[in-house]
């Protein structure tokens, strides 16, 4: 089947379409298409290039949501339904995906981080997260590259972590192999309503639907006709650091940096957080800033092998956390802004899509919606 071109009369249509193939979209395109419902993506490049390919695949409801309520109830939810999620994806029982439970450690050599660690103790205690003190021998037969002299180290052995590329490939195969198109590089410009349905318009064609869900991360506002939607931009890069041999399979987090194990012996350490605007390249500036970090805290890797730098572009909100609401009698659903935190949340997000798309809940979460920023809008 083929785009109609602008003027064309739509002949079929699906029941949704989404726009946007990162792990937000695809996620939804899963759980839909397997509810029965007939879908398609439109993306403007390959599927799960964006900020799902840059992430470094944390699943941490603690440590990005301390402050608790609804939005970490969510991010807590979202990290218990991952096991059976990979499934899901894999068709296969068993963790086809690395994902691995081993936990975080949060270590401090300063004032500010000691702080830091212990705001995430009190926090756990509080949420009824675990977290245990890690004696120092410990922590460095962990990490044996962990800088001298640290003041304290904790664990939060709920905060877990995933290798986000496996997810994306084996996200986009499953919903391939369900029969959802995917429309590479159909960028879409804007939407438009003609009659009861809703058409999305790209450079030189037009496709309709029953409902539109937007999911085009970072990109969600640049797309015409969909109104008021504070989504910005938030660079992020991460260095990867090859040939790290440590006992420790879990993160690293120290202050507001992190570093993540990836595959056999390789080392994410990550991220900055940068408002550029939707410049989406690594710079030296961003290598200088990570190094420093590797120095501060594994200084005998900073001579080994860089393998890679790379950035992404996080869809930020005002408050840092998504946007799900529904616009035009729910012909327009948005399930955007999921700044940090859109790998751990995807299972979760496609929940509450599918809740709402299938009737079984009579409104996305009211305390995600687009009307809590009415005041910034006014
Ligand atoms: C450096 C970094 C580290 C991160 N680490 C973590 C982490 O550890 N844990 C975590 O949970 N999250 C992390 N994140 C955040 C996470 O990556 C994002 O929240 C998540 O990927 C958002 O998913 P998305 O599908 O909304 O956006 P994206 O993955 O960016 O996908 C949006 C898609 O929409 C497409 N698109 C855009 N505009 C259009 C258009 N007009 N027409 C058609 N298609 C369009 C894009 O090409 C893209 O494929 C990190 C992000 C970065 C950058």
């Amino acid at each position: 089947m083929v785009l109609e071109p602008l003027g064309a009369l739509a002949m079929n249509h699906p029941d949704i379409l989404i726009i946007g193939g990162g792990i937000i979209g695809l996620a939804c395109a899963l759980r839909l298409t397997r509810e029965g419902l007939s879908v398609e993506i439109l993306e403007k490049g390959e599927p799960a290039r964006g900020a799902t390919w840059a992430a470094a695949g944390m699943l941490a409801p603690l440590t990005e949501a301390a402050d608790g309520g609804p939005f970490f109830e969510a991010c807590r939810q979202a990290r218990d339904a991952w096991p059976s999620w990979i499934d899901e994806i894999t068709g296969r029982k068993g963790r086809a995906i690395e994902l691995d439970t081993s936990g975080t450690l949060v270590v401090a050599f300063s004032e500010d981080e000691l702080e830091v660690v212990e705001e995430l103790t009190h926090a756990a205690r509080r949420l009824g997260e675990p977290v245990e003190e890690i004696d120092a021998a410990e922590a460095y037969r962990l990490v044996p590259d962990l800088a001298p002299e640290m003041k304290r180290a904790i664990l939060l052995a709920g905060e877990h972590r995933v290798d986000n590329r496996a997810v994306a490939r084996a996200l986009t195969a499953a919903v391939e192999r369900e029969g959802v198109q995917i429309r590479r590089y159909s960028a879409v410009d804007h939407l438009e309503l003609r009659g009861d349905a809703v058409c999305v318009v790209g450079d030189s064609w037009r496709r309709e639907a029953d409902r539109i869900l937007l999911t085009a991360g970072a990109w969600s506002a640049r797309v015409g006709g969909v109104g008021f939607l504070p989504i910005r931009p938030v660079r992020g890069q991460i260095l990867r650091i090859d040939g790290v041999q440590w006992s420790w399979d879990g993160v690293v987090r120290c202050g507001e940096l992190y570093a993540v194990r990836r595959g056999a012996d390789a080392l994410l350490v990550g991220a900055t957080v940068e408002e550029v605007g939707y410049s989406d390249h690594a710079t030296s500036a961003g290598l200088a800033e990570l190094a420093r970090f590797v120095d501060h805290a594994f200084p005998s890797l900073s001579g080994r092998r860089v393998g890679d730098l790379w950035s992404g572009l996080r869809p930020g909100t005002p408050d840092g956390r998504p946007i799900l609401d529904e616009m035009l009698d729910g012909r327009i659903l948005l399930a955007v802004g999921h700044y940090r935190n859109g790998i751990l949340l995807a299972p979760w997000t496609a929940e509450k899509v599918a809740d709402r798309l299938l009737g079984r809940t009579p409104s996305l979460p009211s305390e995600f919606s687009l009307g809590r920023f009415q005041a910034i809008r006014d």
